[in-house]
């Protein structure tokens, strides 16, 4: 037998009481129960999202209520910037050709931040600039992206600024409405600590006004009619009622602990896993001006298989974390720490991977790794 950690940045780790909340026996989703449950979650969410603006609930995975923004907001041929630093930038590049935008492509190396400046350069060169496509928290590098700065830049355009912030919200700071982010997205199996399957978007003043000339077809992923079936306290189509019980769950642990607290606790994470992989002599892989929370990827070091290295922490410790996506396979690995995590998950963590690397034969102080680790956290505890 061997005890199993999950450290990935999705899907994460589920919390007891959300697991339990989710095993209670079937309800109709036509029912006042289920209405104030759906209405609680509604409402929680756009305290997570910092925002007063309309919140739609589907079921489907991150990818879906990204093709929704797409298909609402846009008509075949408009012109869009989509930017991308990563695999999930690249996935909005990847819908906006396959719904037939033109997309002007601001394109980054994966280690780099996107640049506002460019985006600003982009809609000073063409007013029918339509929308802005960004990732905040690009899970495949590590890399934050300044959406606040983007969002003071795309306020006084037409453009509706799109943000990807599925595994932001929660880790980081996103506040919608000052920021003046049109659309932000999440998904259950990152932040929100639940089985992947459930996705939300909020959807601002001025991205209803664009949806209203929008003529791409859409009919499940139709924001109107999610609008229309949320204003009756319900959803369009059948929901995923154990997956939204367990959101009003999750939802619930998280306004108790707190949205701050609940960032700060985040930060703490990432901080450790920073300083335990730099006292190993590792190298991150984010730069320093954009690193988010949600995940501390880290470069292979000369001479060691990064594809055995994530297989042996698996098979021999248990510990599951992410190899590199792409180009990158084999040459980062991800450690997550987004949603249901605490301190002694990375202390664990950063022990398993001490094992590993001296198994592997890479040459570092054993124990180095643990101890700056636990200095961040004693920082805390102690204060000084
Ligand atoms: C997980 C994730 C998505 C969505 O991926 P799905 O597999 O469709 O859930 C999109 N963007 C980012 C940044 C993600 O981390």
């Amino acid at each position: 037998m061997r005890k199993r950690y999950l450290m990935t940045p999705g899907p994460t780790p589920v919390p007891p009481e959300v697991l339990l909340a989710q095993a209670r026996p079937m309800i109709h989703h036509r029912t006042p129960e289920f209405s104030d449950i759906l209405v609680g979650a509604v409402e929680d969410l756009k305290s997570l999202f910092q925002t007063k603006n309309d919140m739609l609930i589907y079921s489907a995975s991150g990818t879906g209520v990204m093709e929704s923004a797409v298909v609402n907001l846009f008509s075949a041929g408009d012109k869009v910037v989509v930017c991308s630093n990563g695999k999930f930038g690249d996935r909005f590049v990847q819908l906006a050709d396959a719904f037939g935008l033109e997309a002007v492509k601001l394109t980054y190396e994966w280690d780099e931040v996107v640049n506002p400046i460019d985006i600003e350069r982009a809609l000073a060169a063409d007013a029918g600039i339509k929308g802005v496509f960004v990732v905040q928290s690009e899970t495949s590098t590590g890399v934050l992206n300044d959406v606040k700065a983007i969002g003071d830049i795309v306020r006084g355009h037409q453009a509706v600024l799109v943000v990807d912030s599925i595994t932001g919200i929660g880790a980081v700071d996103i506040k919608t409405d000052e920021w003046g982010l049109d659309i932000v997205m999440t998904g259950s199996q990152k932040g929100l600590m639940l089985p992947p399957g459930l996705a939300c978007v909020s959807v601002s003043e001025k991205a209803w006004r664009a949806a209203e000339t929008a003529t791409l077809p859409k009919y499940y992923f139709s924001w109107e009619k999610a609008r229309k079936a949320m204003a009756k306290s319900t959803t369009a189509f059948t929901p995923p009622v154990s997956l939204i019980i367990g959101l009003g769950e999750a939802l619930k642990m998280m306004r108790e602990e707190g949205l701050e607290n609940g960032i700060k606790r985040h930060e703490s994470l990432a901080a450790a896993a920073r300083a335990a992989v730099e006292a190993l002599g590792l190298t991150l892989f984010a730069p320093p001006e954009g690193r988010g929370n949600a995940v501390t990827p880290v470069r292979v070091p000369e001479g060691i298989d990064g594809k055995a290295l994530v297989k042996k922490m698996k098979t021999e410790y248990g510990i599951t974390i992410a190899g590199g996506q792409d180009h990158l396979v084999g040459k980062i690995f991800r450690i997550g720490h987004l949603g249901y995590f605490d301190r002694f998950d990375i202390i664990t963590t950063i022990a398993g991977l001490e094992m590993t690397l001296q198994e592997l034969g890479f040459s570092f102080t054993p124990g180095s790794g643990v101890n700056a680790a636990e200095q961040v956290f004693m920082k805390e505890v102690t204060g000084n």
